[in-house]
């Protein structure tokens, strides 16, 4: 069986294809490009963590079986959020940007290496991160903390950026199934 990967994806400005909304449902179809796509969770409105004088963001997440390595893997992210118009040069700390797209987990893999790590050490912290992800795939486990995706999010607290209330799924599009 191929290697799962989970991957995250966050946006809090327009794209060339338009509203976070649609960049990030475009961008979840563009990730076929990458495998095969085993879920989409929801669209989940967030408050920004860190730099709070911002848009709000939307993030989702999407479990993808692939037979890309992980360095592969990053380089199609990397280039997908070029394609929804990321421009690097003006990054900096929990910046607004128009699509960011993080490998989260690649089964049991643990990598440290200059241009990535896994799990994404993010991961375990983040309810905008955990909750999407619980929605489509409660059961994978953290290969270093030894936790499931639902048991980090259960033990993480109701405060601050991690408010239950402060990541809020948004209702589907009606009329399109
Ligand atoms: P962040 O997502 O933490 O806000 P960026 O999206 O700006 O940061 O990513 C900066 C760099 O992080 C990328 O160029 C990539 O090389 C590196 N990186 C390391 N680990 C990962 C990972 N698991 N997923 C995505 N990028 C990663
Ligand atoms: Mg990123």
């Amino acid at each position: 069986m191929s290697p799962l990967a989970a991957i995250a994806l966050g946006a809090n400005l327009p794209s060339p294809a338009g509203p976070p909304e649609q960049t990030l449902s475009a961008a979840m179809a563009e990730l076929a490009g990458a495998g095969t796509i085993l879920a989409r969770s929801s669209l989940y409105r967030t408050e920004p963590v860190g730099y709070a004088d911002q848009p709000p963001f939307v993030n989702a997440a999407v479990a993808l079986s692939t037979t890309l390595d992980p360095e592969a893997l990053l380089d199609f992210l990397l280039a997908t959020e070029r394609h929804y118009g990321r421009d690097r040069t003006r990054d900096f700390p929990n910046h607004p940007r128009t699509l960011d797209l993080d490998l989260l987990l690649m089964d049991n893999l643990v990598l440290d290496s200059p241009r990535l790590t896994v799990p994404h050490p993010a991961l375990a912290g983040r309810r905008f991160v955990l909750a999407p992800l619980c929605e489509i795939a409660p059961h994978l486990r953290h290969p270093i903390l030894g936790k499931t995706v639902a048991e980090l999010l259960a033990a993480l607290p109701d405060e601050g950026s991690n408010r239950c209330g402060a990541v809020q799924k948004l209702s589907p599009p009606q009329g399109r199934h």
